[in-house]
């Protein structure tokens, strides 16, 4: 790797003073319990600060520290995550919990080696771990610290690629310093979140502007360069609201499997060349349900590999004999806008019932 064009501590120091003044006043920097800390970390993963704050504080209300958390059935966990998307985070989260309990006492680790390796934890959150919570050298590679580098340094290539990435972990490795490692990684991120954005960096307010290579070039606007975006499949599927007496029948979703633990309408994705109505009836059969069902629109939701157009059929179903289990319920539209529905049949029910 080419040396830096400047001191690190020079960096360091535009960027301590710059956050000392305008640092952001968050929830989970009135803290240093790594618990907390953790989980702003996994909420904030995909999703933005303002949408995060009251899952955070209404998540930590229900479960305050890692044994309230691992004690949790997960399907209270996933209740309070509902909204936020990406639910194999939650699942990790409630998993790892129950890890930080079986094989560490309860007592968060603090070796990066051993954050790594609970359940979600990659490189970057257990740097952001190791250094917001403990104070330590624990160096950052997110969205934000990605692109505030790629920018300073005017590094171009896809920064997903692997040569642009190692380089990448190397300049993090460089700049994080041993001294106030804490607050190096709130004002990396912070200046990522706010000042160095993805569209129209505000370079007149940045502390960097000085140092960057992006900058003088001109190049702000362009890099980093954008990855190739891959084509998403489309699926296509059917979905019946069967009710009964005013509920209606849901089903959990497998644990191991894509959506792990979500629960949904019964549903069934439409072969190649069949008609929605065609599907639609045959699972109506296979719920032993002959009765007559009614089209009622489609919705479509994207999810993080491929993105899906349901088609909602409504029906009424006998409910005798469908014992409601674990894994089977029949719910009133009250008790399903709570419910740990995932994403296009939290749209659907919407759509049909008029309900969040
Ligand atoms: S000068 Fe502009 S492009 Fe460079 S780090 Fe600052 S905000 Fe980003």
């Amino acid at each position: 790797m080419q040396p830096l064009p400047w001191p690190a501590e020079d960096m360091n120091r535009r960027l301590l003073t710059w956050y000392g003044r305008v640092g952001r006043d968050l929830p989970w920097r009135r803290t240093r319990d790594p618990y907390r800390i953790w989980l702003s970390e996994i909420m904030l993963q995909q999703t933005g600060v303002v949408a995060v704050i009251p899952y955070y504080e209404r998540f930590l209300k229900a479960f305050p520290d890692v044994a309230a958390l691992a004690a949790a059935p997960l399907d209270q966990v996933l209740e309070l995550w509902a909204g936020l998307g990406y639910y194999r985070r939650a699942r990790f989260l409630h998993e790892a919990t129950r890890r930080v309990m079986s094989e560490h006492g309860g007592r968060f680790p603090e070796q990066l080696a051993a954050i790594m390796a609970l359940p979600g934890i990659g490189r970057s959150t257990a740097g952001a771990i190791v250094s917001i919570a403990f104070d330590r050298k624990g160096p950052i590679l997110d969205g934000n610290v990605r692109r505030v580098l790629c920018r300073l340094l005017a590094i171009t290539g896809d920064p997903r690629s692997g040569k642009v990435e190692k380089q990448l972990w190397q300049l993090a490795e460089i700049l994080t310093p041993e001294d106030r490692p804490h607050d190096y990684a709130q004002a990396i991120m912070d200046l990522g979140a706010t000042v160095c954005t993805p569209r129209r960096p505000d370079c007149a307010a940045c502390p960097l502007s000085g140092l960057c290579q992006a900058f003088w070039q001109g190049l702000q606007e362009q890099l980093p360069q954008r990855s190739v975006r891959k084509t998403v499949p489309l699926v296509r599927q059917v979905a019946l609201l069967i009710g009964h007496q005013g509920r209606y029948l849901v089903r959990k979703r497998p644990l191991d499997g894509m959506l792990g633990g979500l629960w949904e309408f019964p549903s069934a994705t439409v072969p190649e060349g069949e008609q929605p109505e065609d599907t639609a009836r045959s699972l109506l059969s296979g719920e032993g349900l002959s009765a007559v069902f009614e089209a009622r629109g489609e919705v479509r939701h994207a999810y993080s590999h491929f993105r899906v157009e349901l088609f909602l059929f409504t029906c009424e179903g006998s409910g005798a004999g469908r014992v409601a289990d674990e894994e089977t319920r029949w719910l009133l539209p009250s008790e399903l806008a709570e419910w740990p529905l995932h994403g296009s049949h939290k749209k659907a029910l919407t759509l049909i019932l008029g309900r969040e």
